[in-house]
């Protein structure tokens, strides 16, 4: 799919590619470019690179397995808590029409990084079936991630504080 307004891809394009796991990587990282939202003892919350909508948050597994299958009862426990509260946030943010959640359970579901285990949550609208998304398979974001992460923020670590995760 192509994006007519995204500036961070060009810093991906210029880049060289990240050596190992890129959300394993995530697990240690404290750099602010990593667009990090959220840590907790079993899962993560990040700003997906390439989003297909504003506020395209995905829950990453601290572990490097591959499926909701292989996770435990606790940190299934808490991916419901982090889906609950991130839809939260994605609803007082952004005011949207819907949220999507959901995951590509491996490569056949066309899961982009199938061996470690992330969720996607995005707010959706129900004008963003636009023509350009439908004859053109193109979408147009108008916020950066800097914009995404500065208004998700404060969002989350207000609705996450005192939650235990
Ligand atoms: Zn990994």
């Amino acid at each position: 799919m192509d994006r007519l307004y995204t500036p961070w891809r060009l810093e991906y394009v210029s880049s060289d590619k990240e050596d190992g796991c890129v959300f394993c990587n995530r697990v240690a990282s404290v750099d602010p470019e990593h667009f990090i939202l959220h840590k907790s003892r079993n899962w993560f919350l990040v700003l997906n690179r390439y989003p297909y909508n504003n506020g395209h948050v995905l829950i990453v597994l601290n572990r490097h397995v591959g499926s909701l299958v292989d996770c435990s009862e606790e940190e299934a426990a808490d991916l419901a808590k982090l889906m609950r509260f991130t839809e939260m946030a994605l609803r007082k943010i952004y005011n949207p029409d819907g949220v999507n959640c959901g995951y590509n359970g491996g490569a056949g579901a066309g899961a982009g990084i199938p061996d470690h285990f992330h969720v996607h949550m995005l707010p959706r609208w129900s004008s963003d079936t636009n023509f350009l998304t439908v004859t053109a398979d193109t979408r147009i974001i108008p916020e950066t991630l800097e914009q995404s992460w500065s208004n998700l923020k404060p969002v989350i670590d207000d609705l996450l504080s005192g939650s235990g995760l």
